[in-house]
């Protein structure tokens, strides 16, 4: 495996955390980190905006990276209520979740913006995490593949390479339903994608897998060769679990 593809179990908070319960959460999490060594992995969090601040000291302390769940495609200027990638490298973020299916359903965002928003990412230093993810239509009339690759490809920043972008294929219908894909499911998808990076010059990119990975079934999700970690959204709310996950990493 390329040095590049450390494997990265990220922590998406979504819309959950106030200030006491994060701390308390943050704390429980080092304390398994600590007692359990060091992670093999490579640990991140993304929790809400308003706790980056308040949580990034207590991250770096940990050993655990820290990461926004979304950001605008410009630098700065009139978008009330927007943040911006300098933003969010200025409160300590090393990583960008963009075109979470979230955010593609409830804000009506598309594979153009997205793109915009990774390369504002790259632009500003920090690692877009691209999501992309059929529906359960999409599905079962088979073509997964065929709309991830498109996804990808409209989704992707211009001139990425491996060590620029981070993919995450999340199927929409597994994510927070306790459903996943099959084993050879998330195989074929995860090669297809590997595939279609190699032709963009970022073959050795890291490739998550993201719905309902829980700790019951992340060590054989995570043993795919190439699945490079996972993205967390439930899981990461509660300390046992997530460590659970971490530490299920090859
Ligand atoms: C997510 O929000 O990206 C996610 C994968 O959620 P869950 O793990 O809860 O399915």
């Amino acid at each position: 495996m390329a040095e590049t593809r450390r494997t990265l179990i990220a922590g998406n908070w979504k819309m959950n955390g106030l200030r006491a319960d994060a701390e308390g959460l943050v704390r429980a999490f080092a304390e398994r980190l600590a007692a359990g060594g060091k992670a093999r992995c490579e640990v991140l969090v993304c929790p809400p905006a308003t706790l980056l601040f308040t949580l990034a000291e207590a991250l770096a302390g940990a050993g655990i990276g820290l990461g926004a769940q979304d950001c605008h495609s410009g630098a700065s200027g009139a978008h009330t209520g927007d943040l911006s990638a300098p933003m969010l490298a200025d409160a300590g973020c090393a990583y960008v979740i963009v075109g979470h299916s979230e955010r593609r359903a409830d804000h009506g965002e598309g594979d153009e913006l997205v793109r915009a928003k990774a390369e504002a990412t790259a632009a500003a230093g920090l690692l877009p995490i691209i999501c992309i993810g059929e529906t359960l239509d999409q599905r079962d009339a088979g073509r997964a593949v065929e709309v991830v690759e498109r996804q990808l490809d409209g989704s992707l920043q211009e001139g990425a390479a491996s060590d620029t972008v981070v993919i995450a294929y999340e199927p929409v219908w597994a994510i927070g339903t306790g459903r996943t894909p099959t084993i050879a499911d998330i195989a074929e998808v995860h090669a297809s994608i590997r595939a279609r990076l190699g032709d963009r010059g970022a073959g050795d990119a890291r490739i998550l897998y993201g719905g309902s990975v829980k700790p019951d079934n992340a060590k054989e999700i995570l043993a795919l060769d190439d699945v490079d970690g996972a993205l967390v959204g439930g899981a990461s709310l509660n300390a046992d679990d997530f460590w659970a996950i971490c530490s299920a990493s090859p």
